[in-house]
């Protein structure tokens, strides 16, 4: 099986992204996995270090996930892939989008990011929403391949559910009249943003970098 790095310090991205890539033969490396004691096992010849933090410091979703894939490489030496994520609200310009996580501040939590967006659609019909996923994956100096992917639908009047995390609550998937909250509740097949984007790692040819 090939293995690649995921850039990522969130452990439930990681058991996500791993149940998707393992189905077509892609493992994936926590980079908290790669150690003093086992460097060996990943084909290194010296441990690389602690753990990078890396700063997302790009205004869109692209820059960051190549930052971070990017990092990640220069780091371990191992193909590394990241993503970055976001909710576009089409009447708010493409709002939050880049600025998903800290919406209603730097230190804000989900529930104040959620008020926040439906207090400016207050009165607003047209509500028309998109996730977006970018993931970068980075195995040479100059190689790198990108994957998106994209989840639509419309932002509700009102929190429903309880599953997921984010934005999710409010978050009316396109054929469905459920949030993206409910549909996780009752596990329906729904792929987000994030596998859509995941899958197209399928196409990755690693060979020509290693
Ligand atoms: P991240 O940087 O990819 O972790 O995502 C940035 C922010 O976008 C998250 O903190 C959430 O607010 C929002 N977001 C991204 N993906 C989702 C999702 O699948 N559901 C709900 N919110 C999401």
């Amino acid at each position: 099986m090939k293995s690649v790095l995921f850039g990522t310090l969130n452990l439930g991205k990681l058991r996500e992204a791993r149940m998707v890539c393992n189905k077509f033969g892609l493992n994936l490396v926590a980079p908290s996995e790669i150690r003093q004691d086992n460097y060996v096992d990943f084909g290194l010849d010296a441990w690389p270090g602690p753990v990078p933090e890396i700063e997302e410091t790009c205004q869109d979703y692209l820059g960051n996930a190549r930052l971070k894939a990017r990092g990640f490489w220069l780091w371990s030496g191992i193909p590394s892939i990241s993503d970055d994520s976001g909710l576009e609200v089409e009447a708010l310009g493409g709002a939050p989008g880049i600025l998903s996580a800290r919406f209603a501040g730097e230190s804000c939590d989900f529930n104040a990011n959620i008020e926040k967006l439906l207090a400016l659609l207050q009165g607003e019909r047209q509500r028309r929403a998109r996730f977006r996923c970018l993931i970068c994956c980075v195995f040479g100096e100059e190689r790198e391949f990108v994957c998106e992917g994209v989840l639509n639908g419309q932002i509700g009047y009102e929190r429903r559910g309880q599953g997921g995390f984010g934005y999710d609550s409010v978050f009316l998937v396109d054929g469905y009249d459920k949030t993206l909250s409910q549909i996780k509740e009752e596990g329906l097949p729904v792929k987000t943003h994030r596998v859509l984007a995941l899958e197209k790692l399928a196409d990755l040819d690693l060979s020509a970098g290693l």
